[in-house]
């Protein structure tokens, strides 16, 4: 009868000591699954976008296009600077 009683006892306890382990293995697999899956890279905040990229930004007084002033057609007319999207709009505006 104690036997009996003693092996009741150390299944009330085995049992739920169990159930914490299977659920303990349960949330690393689940959390290893979730692991595994490829992240999409984000981007910094506050990175500024590609095009802004170079410089400021002139506006082009032939074509009306917005030039970085790193990659513009530049022309000193008049003690002014002048920025051109290329050589063509710079030369139509000197004539
Ligand atoms: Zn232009």
């Amino acid at each position: 009868m104690l036997r009996f009683l003693g092996l009741l006892l150390a299944f009330i306890f085995i049992v739920p000591l169990i159930r914490m382990v299977l659920g303990a293995l349960g949330r690393i697999f689940t959390n290893f699954t979730l692991g595994a899956r490829p992240q999409t890279p984000q981007r910094a905040p506050g990175s500024r976008p590609p095009a802004a990229a170079g410089g400021t930004l002139h506006k082009d007084p032939v074509c009306g296009t917005y030039v970085s002033e790193s990659v513009a057609v530049k022309l000193n007319a008049g003690g002014q600077t002048h920025y051109f999207c290329s050589t063509a709009c710079r030369d139509k505006f000197t004539g």
